[in-house]
């Protein structure tokens, strides 16, 4: 059995997992999902997910709970979704710990004052989606192996570097399933 994990440490963890539940089903996958909290949870997970929430907060947790290195160590596919993005970036514009898994560079809460909050269709795959964007960080510069999934006026908001997606909008809170069933795709192949 391959097991998806959700990282649960702060954040809009139930969200994800229940949309994870919800794909899994759909596609009828012999996968479980259920929720981290320590590096024994971590241990056995082929696949993990970081929700969004407050990025400091949870690069804190992860470091004080020893999930920060082992996550660094173990190379399993990762979906981070708004501050899961953030962690998931080499550089960002504030004092924070960091994963450091793609080779990218974010800006924080980078819509601006005005929109700190809002949903607009977004493209991915070749299709539509509902991106909702909450304090939402975008994309500022990419390293050479990173792969950009989706753009929204003009700044990047979605992309792949081998087994790492990071999305700045939050296909957890859509219905949608589209991403997480990428997602995982991305972990059944990797656990083969
Ligand atoms: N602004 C938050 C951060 O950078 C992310 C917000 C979110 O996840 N909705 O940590």
């Amino acid at each position: 059995m391959t097991n998806i994990g959700i990282l649960n440490l702060q954040g809009d963890v139930l969200e994800h997992f229940e949309i994870t539940k919800k794909a899994l089903e759909d596609m009828d996958a012999k996968a479980d999902v259920f929720k981290v909290k320590t590096t024994e949870n971590l241990s056995k997970c082929d696949g993990i997910i970081i929700s969004g929430g407050e990025s400091t907060v949870i690069g804190k947790l992860m470091e004080k709970t020893g999930i920060k290195d082992m996550l660094i160590s173990q190379n399993i596919p990762v979906l981070g979704t708004c501050a899961g993005m953030v962690l998931l970036a080499k550089k960002t514009d504030y004092k924070q710990p960091l994963l450091g898994l793609i080779d990218m560079e974010v800006k924080r809460n980078a819509f601006g004052r005005q929109k700190v909050s809002f949903e607009d269709e977004v493209e991915i795959f070749g299709g539509k989606f509902k991106g909702v964007f909450i304090r939402a960080p975008y994309i500022e510069k990419v390293g050479e192996n990173v792969d950009i999934l989706s753009e929204y006026n003009e700044k990047i908001i979605a992309v792949k570097s081998g087994k790492f997606i990071a999305t700045a909008f939050h296909p957890e809170l859509t219905g949608d399933t589209k991403i997480h069933k990428y997602f995982i795709k991305e972990v059944l192949k990797c656990a083969e």
